[in-house]
C-alpha cells in the first residue's frame, strides 16, 4: 500500500487506479519504496541526510510536471523537488512526500547568436558548461560541476564570474515552470515580472521551474586557472596577498582563499600531505595573456608547496573542485555575507583552521563585490549587494561517531565569526535547523515583499519543503 503524507501531516493512502493512471500519464518511470532505484534517487549529496518520500516519480518534461503537481494539488498531498541534491540542509527530500526527481530533465539548447541557453531544470552545472563552451558562451554559475542548476540559481548563485556579471539569478531571461495551481507559465521582465521578482532568490518557494533561460558570455574555451598552495605559517600574508588582489585586480579575476588540510592530491608534494595550508583558487576569464600576467602575482609570492595555475579549458576549471566534494559524505556548513574583508576577520579564520577536525573540512572565502552592486537591493529577491565576499565553514568527515565534533567546530568558528557579518547570510548555505530567524537574515528587507508574493502565488504553501517563506 502506498501511502503519501498530505500538507496538514496525515497520511493518504493512494489507490492502485490512481497509480496506474498516474503512469500512463508520465513520461519517467514512478519508484515505491523498496523498488530497484528508489534508494538511489532518495540519496543526496550530504549523506547526513536519510529521508524516505512516499513515493517518487521521475520527470522528463514539463507535462510530466505538470500531471504531478495536479495529481498532488487534487489529493492534497505534499511534494519535494530534487534538482541537483547538492542542498546541505537535503531540501529535496522529505519524508512520506511525493518526491519529483527533475535529475533526467537535462535538454541545453544554445543559440549561439543570441548567446542565450534554454536549460531544462534538471541540469547540473557542468551539463550547462559543456554545451555553452561548444559555443564559446558561458552562463555565470558556480564552482564545483555536479551542483544542480535550478537550487543554484533560484537561491541567486554565484561562481568566479559573479564579480563580472553579478548573482547567477541577475543573468536569466525568463524561467518556465508550474506553479500552485498546475499551471505552466514562463515569467521574465514582461511576463509575469512580480513572479519573476520572487523566484529571483526566493528558492522553490513558486513552483517547479522545467526551464531556465540563462544570458551567455564569450568565455574560453581556455581561461587562466588553478590553484596554489603555500606553507600555514604563511596564512596571515596569503589572506593579506587576497585582500590585495580582490581590492585592485579587475573582475575578470576571481581568487578564492581556503584554509585546510592538503589532500593528497598528486599537485601537493607528499610531504604536506595532511599538513594544513593556505591555498588560493583562481579563475580569470579576462584576455588570456593579461590573465597570465595577473596570474604572477599569485605565482611569484613566497615559497608555494603547490602549484597548477595555468592555461586550462574552462569547462575542467569549472570541476577543479569536485573531489574534494564527493556524494554521500557528511556535510555541515556555517556562512556568513561579509562587507569587506578585515584583517582581524581573516586571523579569526585562521585560528579555526588551526582547530580543524577532519582532513576534509575547509574554510573557504569567496569573493562577490562587484557587479552585485550595479543594481538596487530591490532588484530581486536576492537582494545583499553591498556584499564583499562570503566565508563558509565548511565542515566534511565521514564517520557518524565523530559528527559532534566536527559540528561543534563550525558553530564555534561561526560564533566568533558573526560579528564580521553583513548581518546577511546566503539562503543556499543554510543548514537544516536555520530557520525562520536566518530566512529573515538571508533576505533582509526583501522578505516582506517576497511573503506578499507568497501569499499571492502559494496561498496554501503547497510549495514547502525549501527555506519556506512564511504566507
Ligand atoms: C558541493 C557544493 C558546491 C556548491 N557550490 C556553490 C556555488 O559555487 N555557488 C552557489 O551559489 N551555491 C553553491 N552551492 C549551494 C547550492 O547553490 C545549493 O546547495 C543549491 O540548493 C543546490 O541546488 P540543487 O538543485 O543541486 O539542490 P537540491 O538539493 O536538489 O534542491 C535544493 C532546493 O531547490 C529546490 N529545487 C530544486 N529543483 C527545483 C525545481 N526544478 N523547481 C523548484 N525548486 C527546485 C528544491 O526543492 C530544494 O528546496 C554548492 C553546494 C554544494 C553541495
Amino acid at each position: 500500500m502506498i501511502t503519501i503524507r498530505n500538507i496538514s501531516g496525515d497520511n493518504v493512502e493512494i489507490k492502485q487506479g490512481d497509480l496506474t493512471a498516474l503512469s500512463g500519464l508520465t513520461r519517467g518511470v514512478i519508484f515505491k519504496p523498496g523498488d530497484p532505484g528508489y534508494d538511489e534517487s532518495r540519496a543526496v549529496w550530504n549523506g547526513m541526510i536519510d529521508r524516505r518520500p512516499g513515493l517518487i516519480i521521475r520527470c522528463i518534461g514539463a507535462a510530466d510536471v505538470v500531471t504531478c503537481v495536479r495529481f498532488a494539488r487534487e489529493r492534497n498531498l505534499q511534494i519535494c523537488i530534487r534538482g541537483g541534491g547538492h542542498n546541505i540542509a537535503g531540501l529535496a527530500v522529505s519524508d512520506d512526500a511525493l518526491m519529483l526527481d527533475m535529475r533526467h530533465a537535462k535538454g541545453v539548447h544554445v543559440d549561439g547568436e543570441k548567446r542565450i541557453a534554454y536549460c531544462q531544470a534538471g541540469c547540473t552545472l557542468g551539463d550547462v558548461d559543456r554545451d555553452t563552451q561548444l559555443h564559446g558562451l558561458a552562463a555565470v554559475l558556480g564552482f564545483v560541476s555536479n551542483t544542480g542548476i535550478t537550487g543554484l540559481t533560484l537561491g541567486g548563485g554565484f561562481g568566479y564570474m559573479t564579480r563580472r556579471f553579478g548573482w547567477t539569478s541577475d543573468n536569466v531571461n525568463s524561467i518556465e515552470l508550474v506553479t500552485a495551481d498546475g499551471q505552466l507559465r514562463r515569467v521574465s521582465e514582461q511576463q509575469s515580472p512580480d513572479l519573476f521578482w520572487a523566484l529571483r532568490g526566493g528558492g522553490g518557494n513558486f513552483g517547479v521551474v522545467t526551464e531556465i533561460e540563462y544570458e551567455l558570455y564569450p568565455v574560453g574555451p581556455e581561461i587562466i586557472g588553478g590553484g596554489i598552495a603555500w606553507r600555514f605559517e604563511d596564512a596571515p600574508a596569503v589572506f593579506e596577498l587576497l585582500r590585495e588582489i580582490n581590492a585592485t585586480a579587475p573582475p575578470e579575476m576571481a581568487c578564492v582563499g581556503a584554509l585546510r588540510r592538503a589532500p593528497p592530491a598528486p599537485w601537493l608534494p607528499p610531504e604536506v600531505h595532511g599538513e594544513l595550508i593556505a591555498a588560493i583558487f583562481v579563475c580569470d576569464t579576462g584576455n588570456i595573456e593579461e590573465a597570465e600576467k595577473r596570474a604572477e602575482q599569485l605565482k611569484s609570492f613566497g615559497k608555494p608547496v603547490g602549484d597548477v595555475i595555468m592555461r586550462r579549458p574552462y569547462v575542467g576549471q569549472q570541476s577543479l573542485l569536485d573531489p574534494t566534494q564527493p556524494d554521500g559524505r557528511r556535510y555541515y556548513w556555517k556562512s556568513e555575507y561579509l562587507p569587506a574583508q578585515e584583517e582581524d576577520m581573516c586571523a579569526t579564520l585562521i585560528r579555526h583552521a588551526e582547530k580543524i577536525q577532519s582532513p576534509h573540512s575547509a574554510i573557504l572565502l569567496f569573493p562577490l563585490h562587484g557587479a552585485l552592486g550595479d543594481l538596487p537591493t530591490e532588484h530581486s529577491a536576492v537582494g545583499n549587494r553591498g556584499t564583499h565576499s562570503v566565508f563558509n565553514i565548511a565542515a566534511s568527515w565521514d564517520e557518524p561517531a565523530d559528527d559532534e565534533r566536527n559540528i561543534r567546530w563550525a558553530r564555534d568558528a561561526w560564533q566568533e565569526l558573526r560579528r564580521f557579518s553583513t548581518g546577511g547570510t546566503y539562503v543556499n548555505f543554510l543548514t537544516d535547523e536555520e530557520g525562520e530567524d536566518r530566512i529573515r537574515e538571508a533576505y533582509g528587507d526583501n522578505l516582506d515583499r517576497l511573503m506578499e508574493l507568497k501569499r499571492k502565488y502559494d496561498p496554501d504553501n503547497f510549495f514547502r519543503t525549501n527555506k519556506n517563506i512564511p504566507v
